[in-house]
């Protein structure tokens, strides 16, 4: 069993079954993240791999607000964040 490791997450990828690791020179996709590597393998060793494309999951603006909005709730929530209300202070 051949197993690689993703130069962009560094998950573990296991090689599927289908691609013969005595003579395989092309693409896998890592499971964790997406992304695609070029790997060449020979006798079962890696020869060489390199990114082909990178997936890091990036949240859209979208999502960062959501999540903006959900982080400031919580808080909220847990007392934290105090609607201003300034007490005179000096
Ligand atoms: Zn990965």
């Amino acid at each position: 069993m051949v197993e690689i490791e993703c130069l962009v997450c560094g998950r573990t990828i296991e090689i599927p079954q289908f691609i013969d690791t005595d003579n395989y020179d092309g693409q896998v996709a890592c499971q964790e993240c997406g992304s695609l590597l070029h790997v060449k393998l020979e006798g079962s060793k890696v020869r060489k791999y390199k990114i082909v494309e990178k997936k890091f999951r990036i949240p859209t603006a979208d999502e960062m607000f959501q999540i903006h909005k959900e982080a400031e709730r919580r808080l909220r929530e847990e007392g934290y964040v105090v609607d201003k209300q300034e007490e005179g202070k000096d």
